[in-house]
């Protein structure tokens, strides 16, 4: 693991699109990681419209009067970033997994860390983002793993691969989804 900094793609249009990562399945990232920059800042960047842009300050949210609604207290509040347009020419290998595609999932010979045999692993997805002078020219897959890929790669006599249709995955799918979606819910999809 280690530090690393976080490129998020925000207000993507449909002509931003082409130059935001996607996984094997298609689906479009809001954020990727990268050691690339300085990870020991731990730092936020952003895509805006194809143009990089580097956190420069954060203030506290800014929180209203409290006031009723039906009953329930809201609290509504504002808060601001500030981000630096960047004119870098530079590479930068960024790489994520992707939160909606299902994981992959292994029956293992021995029970895991929670005690289950279950073991998911998720497609690693990885691009190289290259910049001029801050814009975002091209992004190109150096390993975007498809959930076939990584049941073919992983597949063992000690860990095997549990196809979808199992009906210990459908249970496992069905026990974990709430999980996944308040993940999402987080990410803010
Ligand atoms: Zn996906």
């Amino acid at each position: 693991m280690g530090s690393f900094d976080t490129i998020r793609f925000i207000d993507v249009t449909s002509e931003d699109m082409l130059l935001v990562p996607a996984c094997a399945a298609g689906h479009h990232m809001a954020d990727v990681q990268t050691k690339d920059f300085d990870p020991d800042e731990n730092t936020q960047y952003v895509v805006w419209h194809g143009v990089l842009y580097k956190i420069v300050a954060q203030r506290d949210p800014v929180n209203e009067a409290p006031t009723l609604v039906d009953n329930d207290l809201i609290i509504k509040s504002t808060s601001t970033t500030r981000y630096k347009r960047l004119h870098d020419t530079v590479s930068v290998r960024a790489y994520t997994h992707c939160d909606q595609c299902l994981p992959v999932l292994f029956e293992t010979n021995g029970y895991n860390w929670r005690g289950d045999v279950v073991t998911e692993l998720e497609p690693w997805c990885e691009w190289e983002l290259k910049f001029e002078k801050g814009h975002l020219l091209e992004l190109e897959p150096i390993r975007v793993e498809s959930r076939a890929d990584v049941a073919k790669k992983n597949h063992t006599i000690e860990r095997a691969h549990i196809p979808d249709t199992d009906r210990i995955a459908v249970r496992h799918f069905e026990r974990t989804a709430e999980h996944r979606a308040n993940v999402r819910r987080v990410r803010g999809r």
